[in-house]
């Protein structure tokens, strides 16, 4: 594998099947590979020495010396990002204000349930969380910045976080002539519009066809799968992505997991746990069939529900909120793993 930093890729022909480099050197492919990633969104009007995104690791090397105890940092935006830094924040000790748009925290993926109960968790460690607050103008005074709500409160900071999402660097296919829609389209293998070109990772818009339709995931554990699945296909074993997206976050000392992704289908909410002690999770039911969940500090639900996502089963709301049944009992015979069946076969005999 040859390695060239420093460089980026300017332009793709994808007739003469040649990629142009920053550094004028043309380099011809037979088969293209596009994990461009995406960046953070900007705000036009927020920008300035205090205002900051998350993103590389330079940008996290130029926020981490501001998050001093005292700090007044405000937070543009209730998604991971900012959830994340606020709790970071909060636990150096600066005041932190968070101010979204949406009703809800994490609403864009969440369950509402998981939603509410981080919203209370951050409250409990001082954060001031505002939801249903949209910030429209922002402007600099002597000894900080000022920004300025719909409703004309104003909110005074020192260092202000945006976080309002990622845009996929998918300029470069684009200018190419390659399908883009929301990130570059490709079908369940990662093909792009182009012949030999795939995409993969936060920058591919891929057909899911469990799904039935375009997913474009910004997640790690998607984009490392994208790579794995895509280097069979391209050395002679070609398999469509059926996974399901999964993901996690840490704020404080809690876990949000997920798996199934941002399902849109009519399915019926069904919550095992409890929402009080903070230890639940949230499935999407759908035809007897799990479809998605989102776990507070549940990892053996999620861990489960993986392995179910991937094989058919069958399941009612009952069983799903009773906590007494065994969500493994779901997978078929043949499926299980052969210790669980020694185990079983053990406790027959006995
Ligand atoms: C602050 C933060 C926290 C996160 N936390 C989590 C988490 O807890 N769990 C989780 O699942 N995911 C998390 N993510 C998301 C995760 O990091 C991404 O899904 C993942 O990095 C996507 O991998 P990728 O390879 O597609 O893109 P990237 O990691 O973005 O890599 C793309 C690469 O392409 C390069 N590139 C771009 N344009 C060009 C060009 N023209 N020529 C050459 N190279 C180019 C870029 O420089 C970059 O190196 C987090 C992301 C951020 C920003």
């Amino acid at each position: 594998v040859g390695l060239e930093l420093g460089v980026r890729a300017d332009e793709i022909d994808v007739v003469a099947r040649t990629v142009t480099l920053s550094d004028h050197r043309v380099l011809p492919y037979d088969a293209l590979v596009l994990a461009t990633g995406s960046r953070a969104r900007t705000l036009p009007g927020f920008e300035g020495d205090r205002v900051h995104v998350l993103r590389s690791l330079a940008d996290a090397e130029r926020i981490a010396p501001r998050l001093v105890a005292g700090t007044h940092l405000a937070i543009l935006g209730a998604g991971f990002v900012g959830c994340e830094v606020a709790a970071v924040a909060a636990e150096r000790g600066l005041s932190v204000t968070v101010l979204e748009p949406a009703p809800t925290v994490l609403g864009r993926v969440l369950a509402p349930e998981i939603g509410q109960a981080m919203q209370a968790i951050h409250a409990e460690h001082g954060v001031d969380l505002r939801t249903g607050v949209m910030v429209t103008s922002m402007r600099e005074t002597a000894d900080g910045l000022e920004l300025v709500t719909d409703s004309g409160e104003v909110v005074a900071c020192d260092e202000l976080l945006v976080g309002v999402g990622s845009i996929p660097n998918a300029e470069l296919a684009e200018a190419a002539g390659i399908e883009v829609d929301g990130g570059i389209v490709t079908d369940a293998f990662g093909r792009t519009s182009a012949p030999d070109v795939y995409a993969i990772g936060d920058v591919a818009s891929r057909f899911h066809p469990g799904h039935g339709r375009h997913l474009r995931v910004e997640h790690h554990d998607t984009a490392m799968r994208h790579g794995q699945h895509l280097a069979r296909t391209l050395t002679g074993e070609p398999a469509a992505f059926t996974e399901e997206p999964y993901f996690w976050s840490h704020q404080y000392d809690h876990q949000v997991q997920c798996v199934g992704g941002h399902y849109v289908g009519d399915g019926e909410a069904v919550v095992r746990g409890s929402v009080e002690d903070r230890s639940f999770s949230a499935f999407v039911l759908e035809d007897g069939r799990i479809r998605a969940l989102v776990a507070l500090d549940r990892p053996r639900d999620l861990l489960q529900t993986r392995k179910l996502l991937a094989v058919p089963h069958e399941v009612t709301a009952e069983q799903l909120a009773d906590e007494t049944f065994d969500l493994k009992s779901l997978m078929p015979q043949r499926e299980r793993p052969p210790r669980e069946q020694r185990a079983r076969r053990e406790r027959a005999t006995a």
